[in-house]
């Protein structure tokens, strides 16, 4: 079984080719070659290489896909016709037998922000290459999941007659198989993961006969694509900057290289993480005391309305600062600093977190991070 996989508009070459490097890679597994049941032919796109073009993101915020929906309200994609057009040109160009499936990536739009999609005769899909940033983390190569869909597609063309077919037999809820329809976009992450193809859709593929030595090879695949997702996934990132903004009206701590990554913190530990990215200098324990002026002003530009106590007693009893009275136990520095820690570790990589922990050395609790890391955006005046 041969597949054609065709770079179409604004899909960036170096995609194309990471993509290409590995479907034919997975041809070969420890050195050993598996008989290759399925092969590949690529088509790049001569057309508009030296066009500039802008990356287009499925929108500014992730919108959802609505099922029944026609077409999106902006109306800027391009129908889906147009897509299915370029696939037919393109199998008349090439000369592509007439039963082999077409899978167009293009970096064009299409009016129902659709992830991709197939025509009637089952043998002409498109794959949307872009947007995908926004879906997974940008440690996630855009070109896994988008060969995720690739495999999905010659399963899919295999197992309906038409697309009408296909449009009523996806997952309208998401169980994290191949089918799922992901009305909203990001659950493409729970499916990429979990990589199961459900009983109902195995069964599918049974009753049509479906070669069952090509189908373990994409499974196979499927497993491959997965693993570089996870492995990306779990990953928490190298190097990067630390920036303090505002976010629907609160100030957060946001990685920008990370997606935008959001470090929840609540205002005892974003007050904390702040007030020691202020002071590189470091600070013992005891010397903290000596700042709770400072710690209430900064616990004042993170808290909201609900917290529980006036700001210093909050503080007060963070820092152990006790005026003959005891605090005991609970939201005390050292459990501030732990939370703080354990969020940080969720995202750094081992290699780079001792950075970014907030951390006693020597005596001194401080924060190692290089303060050019540091983003102030916050307006915050002390
Ligand atoms: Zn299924």
């Amino acid at each position: 079984m041969r597949v054609t996989i065709a770079q179409g508009r604004l899909v960036n070459d170096i995609v194309f080719e990471e993509i290409k490097k590995f479907l034919l890679g997975t041809i070969e597994t420890k050195g050993k070659r598996i008989k290759p049941v399925l092969t590949f032919n690529f088509i790049p796109n001569q057309d508009d290489q030296d066009e500039e073009f802008d990356v287009q993101l499925i929108d500014e915020e992730i919108r959802k896909i609505r099922f029944e929906e026609k077409v999106d309200k902006s109306n800027t994609g391009k129908q889906f016709d147009y897509f299915f057009n370029q696939g037919l040109e393109i199998r008349q160009t090439h000369s592509i037998p007439k039963d082999e499936l077409i899978v167009l990536l293009t970096g064009e739009r299409n009016n129902r922000n659709f992830l991709g999609y197939i025509d009637d005769s089952m043998l002409n899909s498109f794959v949307y290459t872009n947007g995908w940033n926004r879906i997974y983390s940008n440690n996630v190569d855009s070109i896994f999941p988008i060969i995720y869909e690739i495999y999905c597609w010659i399963l899919r063309a295999n197992m309906f007659d038409n697309s009408t077919d296909l449009y009523h037999a996806v997952h309208k809820d998401n169980e994290g198989c191949a089918m799922d329809f992901c009305e909203d976009l990001r659950d493409h992450r729970q499916k990429s993961r979990s990589n199961d193809i459900c009983e109902t859709c195995n069964d599918i593929l049974i009753t049509r006969e479906f070669r069952e030595d090509i189908k373990q090879y994409i499974y196979n695949s499927l497993d491959k694509v997965r693993h570089s997702i996870l492995r990306r996934n779990n990953g928490r990132t190298i190097v990067t900057d630390i920036e303090l903004k505002y976010i629907n009206g609160t100030k957060k701590f946001t990685i920008p290289n990370y997606n935008d990554y959001v470090i929840e913190f609540p205002p005892q530990e974003k007050t904390v993480y702040y007030f020691f990215l202020i002071h590189p200098e470091g600070l013992s324990y005891k010397e903290i005391h000596n700042f709770r002026e400072v710690l209430y002003e900064i616990y004042n530009e993170f808290s909201i309305r609900d917290d529980l106590g006036s700001t210093e007693e909050i503080i007060n009893r963070m820092i152990g600062f006790n005026q003959n009275q005891i605090y005991p136990g609970t939201k005390n520095f050292s459990g501030v600093v732990n939370e703080i820690n354990l969020k940080l570790k969720a995202v750094f990589i081992p290699e780079v977190i001792d950075s970014y922990l907030l951390k006693s050395r020597k005596g001194k609790y401080s924060i190692l991070l290089d303060r050019d890391l540091f983003i102030d955006n916050s307006g915050i005046i002390l």
